[in-house]
C-alpha cells in the first residue's frame, strides 16, 4: 500500500511555521531541531522537508539530493555536538521508529540523534 502522508502531523506544522521549534540546523531539504522531551543531554530530531512517513519511504522515494542533504546534516550535527567517537567524543545513537511495532508517534520521517550520557544497550527485552 502506498504511504498516505498526513499533512496535519506536528512536524508538518513545524515545517510550515505554524508551531515553533528549537532549530539546530536548516538546509534546503532538511530541518533539525531539539526534541521537546529530550531523553539525553543531546536529543536532536532530523527531518526531511519533503512529505515522507518513514525511513523506508524516504530511502525509496526521496531524490538523491534530499538523501545526501539529510545525511550530511546528520554528520554535521554529530561534528558540531562533539559526539563523534572517532574524534574524541563519547558516541551517540541514532533511532528511527517506523510504524506500530516501533511505536512511531509522529508520522513524518525523523531520525533521533541521542548522546551525552551512557545510553545502555540498544533494546530492552519486553513482555
Ligand atoms: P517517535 O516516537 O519516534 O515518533 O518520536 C517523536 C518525537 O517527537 C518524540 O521524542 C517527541 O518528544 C518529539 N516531539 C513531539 N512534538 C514535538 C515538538 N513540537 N517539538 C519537538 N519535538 C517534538
Amino acid at each position: 500500500m502506498p504511504y498516505d502522508y498526513d499533512d496535519q502531523n506536528i512536524f508538518a506544522k513545524i515545517l510550515r511555521g505554524e508551531i515553533p521549534n528549537n532549530t539546530v540546523m536548516e538546509t534546503e531539504h532538511t530541518l533539525a531541531f531539539n526534541d521537546i522531551h529530550a531523553q539525553a543531554p543531546v536529543h536532536v530530531l532530523v527531518i526531511p522537508k519533503g512529505p515522507y512517513v518513514t525511513y523506508d519511504h524516504f530511502a525509496l522515494a526521496a531524490s538523491e539530493a534530499e538523501i545526501v542533504d539529510f545525511t550530511r546534516v546528520c554528520g554535521r550535527i554529530c561534528a558540531a555536538a562533539g559526539i563523534q567517537p572517532g574524534e574524541g567524543g563519547q558516541g551517540y545513537r541514532t533511532i528511527s521508529n517506523a510504524g506500530e511495532a516501533a511505536v512511531q508517534e509522529v508520522p513524518h520521517y525523523h531520525l533521533h540523534i541521542l548522546a551525552g550520557r551512557p545510553l545502555g544497550r540498544m533494546l530492552q527485552k519486553v513482555g
